[in-house]
């Protein structure tokens, strides 16, 4: 089983790297403890957590890449103050649930005309592929902060 670093490293100047390998340290360790209890120690049992992981990297990975590509925190808090808590939980690693996705749709009213939010990381993949996907970013060509 990988975790941290070995699983997928996604970004050094957010800071997720620790924390993202504490968090699929224990999700993995839940996974074997389970498999031990049902007596089922498959690549099914063990990997389980895997998607639901990736879904709390993809949120940091959306954040670096919208960062990367323009993104001000000031500009998100004076628009959108009610907001301020939730951008501030998603930095500091709130990232398994889907409340801090209410972010999102305020980020892109922003957006300057004709620019599209970075594709999820299952999307557009076989499903073989997804897993390579996860920790991938889209950078802006030209430029960058
Ligand atoms: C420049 C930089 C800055 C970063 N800044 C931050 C930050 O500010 N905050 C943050 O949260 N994250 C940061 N990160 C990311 C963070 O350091 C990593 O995501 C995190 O350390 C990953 O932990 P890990 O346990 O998966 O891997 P590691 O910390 O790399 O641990 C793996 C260990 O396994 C050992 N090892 C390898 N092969 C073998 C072997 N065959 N046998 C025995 N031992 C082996 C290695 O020596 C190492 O000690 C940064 C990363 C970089 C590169």
């Amino acid at each position: 089983m990988l975790v941290g670093d070995a699983f997928g490293f996604l970004d050094p100047l957010y800071s997720s790297g620790v924390l993202l390998a504490l968090r699929s340290g224990e999700m993995a360790a839940d996974a074997i403890v389970e498999g031990f209890q049902l007596g089922d120690v498959s690549a099914a049992q063990l990997g389980k957590w895997g998607p639901v992981f990736n879904q709390g990297v993809d949120r940091m990975r959306r954040l670096v890449c919208e960062y990367y590509d323009g993104f001000s925190f000031g500009q998100f808090v004076r628009t959108y103050p009610h907001l301020r808590g939730t951008i501030t939980d998603l930095l500091i690693g709130d990232l398994f649930t889907d409340r801090v996705d209410s972010v999102w749709p305020p980020m892109e009213s922003l957006y300057p005309e004709g620019k599209a939010p970075p594709p999820p990381w299952d999307s557009g993949t076989s499903p073989q592929h997804t897993q390579n996907k996860a920790n991938e970013l889209i950078l802006p060509e030209g430029h960058r902060p």
